[in-house]
């Protein structure tokens, strides 16, 4: 089996381009054109130049040898927090602010929660001279004031949002129908692997240097390039599907996502979409959604912004379906554990993001010498006034060591 998109842009049962009549001829000019430029030797050169020269690229390869020790497994975490912008985020906005530039649109739209994609558009607007507006929900705003800040002082205008639980679904509405208004200046920078038909496969093929770079760091550190296990959280999907995608087809290895079980999948608070979502559609993809028996969308709850999403990428949604990835769920309280441990025994502070993924390796058992690769998508500044507020958990922690 092929886990790679078909040209019509599904992923099984999945995918496709759910679209307003509108943004046919945008879209669809998109997809005639995406892998063409993407493929062209000028864009694969000036990408590639600026992912290390900016970005910051490779990301290490880090062996964690207490955390190893820990779990009884060789550990080895993927930087992907040393980026500039603090994420994995900056790795999509570079590709598609290049292919944006080269289809000639002028304007940029992008939709936020965390605020870690909006940063990372605001940064990629500022380094190519665009005028950028970020859309995100008015609950962020008020729970990510530093990248708001950030996101300002770049250049780039924040347009609250207040419809919904004013989170990232509703400031990914208001950027679609903003790009409805303004569908031939502007390109939309979708920060996962969500949305129509070409997004999903678009986002993970410039985050998909993740595994092109695990593959060779592998091969300097354990004398093969693949691991037995990769592990990465998902929201929308982008740094998983970025971890995963070189080894999609290699079933040697087993790949785990990490969603948020936010307060427990069991409890009505929680952002587990593919434990818990049924097919639907939402932004413009056919995939799996957290909606109620007549189909309104209900609302995610996470204790991370970047989680609490009510849909997913719908090439997860096919890869769990097809048994090809192991979905796990991490509650609130067994992220903030892992984010604590981390920082305890390794001096590394993890976005709340990253922290799901980490507390995977407690509900796994490891032989001694399997080799496990998980995905630190990001830094924990943006977190610091939850890590605070939780400061408690740390203490108990040690008290315990
Ligand atoms: C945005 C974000 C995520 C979630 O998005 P994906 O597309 O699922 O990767 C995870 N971690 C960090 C640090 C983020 O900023």
């Amino acid at each position: 089996m092929d886990f790679h998109v078909t040209d019509k842009g599904y992923y099984g049962t999945f995918g496709g381009a759910y679209i307003p009549e509108i943004l046919y001829a945008n879209v669809e000019r998109l997809r005639e054109t995406y892998l063409h430029i993407i493929g062209e030797e000028s864009f694969r050169k000036e990408f590639r130049a600026l992912l290390r020269d900016y970005a910051g690229r490779p990301s290490p390869l880090y062996f964690a040898a207490r955390l190893s020790q820990k779990y009884g497994a060789r550990i080895y975490l993927k930087r992907e927090d040393l980026n500039h912008t603090g994420s994995h985020k900056i790795n999509n906005t570079i590709g598609q602010i290049l292919l944006a530039r080269r289809m000639g649109k002028t304007r940029i739209i992008a939709e936020t929660g965390a605020g870690q994609h909006g940063v990372a558009a605001a940064t990629v607007c500022a380094l190519m001279n665009m005028p950028c507006v970020v859309y995100m929900g008015a609950t962020d705003i008020a729970r990510q004031a530093l990248n708001v800040r950030k996101i300002e002082m770049l250049g780039a205008e924040v347009r609250p949002v207040s419809s919904g639980n004013k989170t990232l679904k509703d400031a990914t509405n208001e950027a679609i129908r903003d790009w409805c208004c303004n569908p031939a200046d502007t390109h939309y920078i979708i920060g996962s692997t969500v949305g129509p038909h070409p997004y999903p496969d678009m986002v993970a093929r410039f985050q998909s240097i993740i595994s092109e770079e695990i593959r060779v760091q592998l091969m300097e550190r354990e004398g093969r390039d693949y691991p037995d296990y990769l592990i990465a959280c998902v929201g929308g999907g982008s740094n998983a599907a970025g971890t995963f995608y070189h080894y999609l087809n290699d079933l040697r290895v087993q790949m785990i996502a990490v969603e948020a079980a936010g307060r427990g999948i069991d409890t009505t608070e929680s952002a587990a979409t593919i434990h818990l979502g049924r097919e639907g559609i939402i932004h413009g993809s056919r995939t799996l959604v957290m909606q109620t028996k007549d189909g309104q969308i209900i609302e995610p709850y996470s204790i991370s912004a970047g989680l609490d999403y009510p849909g997913i990428g719908p090439m997860h949604a096919w890869l769990a379906a097809a048994k090809r990835l192991e979905v796990l769920a991490a509650t609130d309280d067994e992220a903030l554990h892992a984010a604590f441990e981390l920082t305890a025994i390794e001096g590394i502070i993890p976005a709340l993001e990253s922290a799901h993924a980490l507390a995977a390796l407690a509900m796994k058992t490891f032989r001694p010498d399997d080799v496990v690769v998980l995905t630190i998508s990001g830094r924990g500044d943006k977190d610091m006034e939850t890590y605070a507020a939780h400061f408690r958990i740390s203490r108990d922690m040690s008290k315990n060591k």
